[in-house]
């Protein structure tokens, strides 16, 4: 059903939250820009304004609900001629919840139907649906296609999924509820996004997911995480591969192994241990405690020199008494971690966890918090000012307003552990460097 007019409608993905969320942002950007709609960057001038909402703990929900009413504010929307989709987790958390609270939004888009997005804009605007792009043989719309649709900030740079749900309930944990079961995708699905990414020019892939180290586990054929990483980096030999949020069960000597064989693959472990003190893992229905991944870290270190470590921890988790807090700073001290996201635990309706009684005073929470975040970055910065004197690769990223070229190392994951500044290179180019001064997370190197 072509229409007469030739102005195909513009529309803007806004994107909040996860990389997997940027995932599914770049995915339905492809899906519109196929279906012949202008995907563009500027929400003022859409005529469908999408925002990929988070909402996996309460201060994401509100950051999605203040940004969902600063685009309900933007002139167009208030006069009319653009509309806005409230899409993701939001939808996915909240339902039909959402439609009395959040009246101004003209459709909801839970994260089980984004693959439905060309239907809801074109029901959106019926009189105004395009031709569908001339596609190339590829299928794309050309060789800029993920540049052009990347909710990221770097075209050689992209996120895959491996898989998608969770089963683990951890006791705090909404993810299930919004993402459902557990599932992973094909490894014919991967090795096309990564083909289609990697032939866009894109030089570092991370793998994400809730939980990648399930991956291949519910196969008929059962594979491994190992067994996939091995195969994209032998496939795609010029690329950097990554892997983010692997439980401490998901790191065997299988994958240690695959990480010593292939160069391409970052030693870059994110490894979410959560807590240390076996209580309180306990009641976060997690495994493990602080032997069980001391013992873990150092066999990690030893097998893989040189490796990277990131992990994520909750302080003041319901019933978390002084001692076991004390037992998670010990812990902190000990393992020496490259990075640490930290997070004061957030009680989250419908989660278990919510229902536990001792709940830890809001202020005491925000305390431990800023105790473990001072201590992990004191270790942190200490860890990286060792790197002065490696030589070490840099994928080049960029240029700041200033002309200083920028870019990170295998030991930088995207989004959260800094840049290094270069002298060198072209945005794209992987330039080896000697480091010669950090400053907290950020490098510079010759
Ligand atoms: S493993 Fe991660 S996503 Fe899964 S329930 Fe636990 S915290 Fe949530």
């Amino acid at each position: 059903m072509a229409n007469a007019n030739t102005t195909a409608p513009s529309i803007a993905i806004v994107t909040l939250g996860c990389a997997k969320n940027e995932v599914d942002s770049q995915e339905m950007a492809v899906k519109l820009a196929r279906a012949g709609y202008a995907v563009t960057r500027d929400p003022e001038e859409a005529d469908v304004i999408i925002l990929n909402t988070c909402s996996f703990i309460q201060v994401a929900t509100e950051e999605s609900i203040d940004t969902f009413f600063e685009l309900a504010g933007l002139e167009r929307v208030v006069g009319g001629e653009s509309k806005i989709v409230l899409a993701g987790c939001m939808p996915s958390r909240y339902g039909a919840d959402l439609e009395a609270e959040l009246s101004e939004a003209s459709a909801f888009v839970p994260c089980s139907r984004e693959d439905d997005i060309v239907e809801v804009v074109a029901d959106l605007l019926p009189d105004r649906v395009p031709e569908p792009a001339i596609l190339e043989p590829d299928g794309t719309i050309g060789a800029n296609e993920y540049a052009l649709t990347t909710a990221g900030d770097s075209p050689f740079v992209a996120y895959v999924k491996i898989s998608d749900g969770c089963d683990r309930m951890c006791s705090y944990c909404t993810i299930p509820f919004i993402r459902g079961r557990y599932h992973s995708y094909s490894l014919d699905e991967i090795t096309a996004d990564v083909a289609y990414k990697v032939k866009s020019g894109v030089r570092e892939i991370t793998l994400i997911a809730q939980d990648t180290g399930r991956w291949g586990q519910d196969f008929e054929e059962r594979s491994s995480l190992a067994a996939l990483m091995d195969h994209l980096a032998k496939r795609f030999p010029q690329t950097w591969f990554r892997v983010m949020y692997i439980q401490p069960e998901g790191v065997t000597d299988e994958l240690l192994q695959v990480f010593g064989d292939n160069e391409n693959i970052c030693r870059y472990l994110d490894i979410p241990f959560q807590h240390a003190a076996k209580p309180v893992l306990r009641a976060m229905n997690r495994r493990g405690n602080a032997d069980a991944f001391l013992k873990l870290i150092a066999h990690i270190r030893e097998t893989v020199p040189d490796v990277t470590l990131r992990t994520t921890l909750i302080a003041g988790f319901p019933g978390e008494t002084e001692e076991q807090f004390a037992e998670l700073i010990d812990f902190i001290e000990s393992a020496e971690l490259d990075y640490v996201g930290v997070f004061p635990y957030s009680r989250e309706d419908g989660t278990r966890a919510a229902e536990l009684e001792d709940q830890v005073d809001e202020e005491v929470k925000q305390e431990r918090a800023q105790e473990v975040r001072d201590l992990a970055d004191s270790i942190s910065a200490a860890r990286i000012a060792d790197r002065v004197g490696k030589r070490i690769p840099v994928l080049v990223l960029g240029c700041e307003e200033d002309g200083q070229l920028f870019g990170r190392a295998q030991c930088q994951a995207p989004d959260v552990d800094g840049v290094t500044y270069v002298s060198a290179g072209k945005p794209g180019d992987i330039v080896e460097i000697e480091v010669t001064g950090t400053l907290m997370y950020e490098m510079e190197g010759e």
